[in-house]
């Protein structure tokens, strides 16, 4: 079932939303809203949202995306930060019971349980939101980026696109790249590319999930182009363990190998052995992210 059956009816709603509440869109708070109800309907149908689905979206806007979510699902938690947009949604939903319009910063605010996130991510906060979502349990989501930040979860191993990011959302989900949207799409337009990707949870992770390994990759990636003999060896020193020098270099794999080109197994693979090397007590003290 379409959710807009054309453009120029979406487009309409948008501009009479932004009218009625004497509001502009503002560049610098993500303020870019879909005008194409193709896709729009083609998050939707990617969605697949069930009856028993209860979906995450962030930015609401002037509900254009949300309207469409309403319909189908369950229950629908709608964050958006800017108050003349979130009291403009409440109003707008106020005869649904099952919408809760949250009025906050995504970054900051605790999100609700849900099974599925559908957003067009205001883009400044794609980065802390990405890793945000990665945190929690969830089914599928579908999201819209940047293009370029979009990439990176697909960078290959040794490319410079190839971050924690990277790492991150492959070691707990599946993604798939599914359409690059014009700026035409949006009003007003930004001047980029966006890409809409797909987000599958993994069910189970191939590395024990407390923050540990996180903590790792982020510890190693901050230095991503150096090779790993120097990061652990200045680590050490800083965190006044410089006498292990030895005993954790030797037989470390991939000493002579720059960070960006590790792959994810090989990064398990590593992290898997130092852990068992120094034992858990060393470990919290030298890969905590705790500055010494
Ligand atoms: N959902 C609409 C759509 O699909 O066209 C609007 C998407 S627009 C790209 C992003 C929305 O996120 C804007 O309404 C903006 O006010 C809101 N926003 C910006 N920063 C935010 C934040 N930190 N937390 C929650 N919402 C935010």
């Amino acid at each position: 079932m379409e959710c807009w059956k054309t453009s120029s009816e979406l487009r309409k709603y948008v501009f009479d939303s932004l009218k009625e509440m004497e509001s502009k869109p503002y560049y610098h708070k993500g303020q870019n809203f879909l005008i194409s109800a193709s896709i729009i309907n083609f998050q939707v149908d990617h969605a697949n949202i069930k009856p028993s689905d209860t979906i995450l979206e962030i930015g609401g806007g002037v509900g254009n995306l949300t309207r469409c979510l309403v319909n189908r699902a369950k229950f629908v938690y709608v964050i958006e930060s800017d108050i003349k947009f979130a009291g403009f949604l409440s109003d707008k939903f106020s005869t649904s019971s099952n919408v809760e319009v949250i009025q906050g910063d995504a970054v900051k605010v605790e999100f609700p349980t849900f099974t599925k996130c559908v957003s067009n991510l205001p883009y400044q906060i794609s980065s802390p939101i990405t890793f945000k979502l990665l945190e929690k349990k969830f089914d599928f989501a579908i999201l819209m980026f940047q293009r370029e930040f979009a990439q990176r979860f697909f960078a290959k191993v040794g490319t410079k696109d190839y971050s924690r990011l990277t790492v991150m959302i492959n070691l707990k989900s599946e993604c798939q790249y599914l359409k690059t949207v014009k700026p035409s799409s949006f009003y007003p337009a930004p001047k980029i590319d966006s890409a809409i990707v797909s987000m599958k949870r993994k069910e189970k992770i191939t590395v024990n999930m407390n923050s540990d390994f996180d903590n790792f990759i982020t510890l190693i990636f901050s230095h991503k182009k150096k090779i790993l003999r120097s990061i652990i060896t200045n680590l050490l020193k800083r965190k006044g363990y410089g006498e292990l020098r030895n005993k954790i270099v030797n037989n470390l794999p991939y000493l002579e190998r720059r960070i960006f080109t590790l792959s994810l197994v090989e990064l398990i693979d590593l992290y898997k052995f130092i852990r068992t090397k120094i034992g858990e007590d060393l470990w919290s003290d030298i890969f905590s992210l705790n500055m010494k």
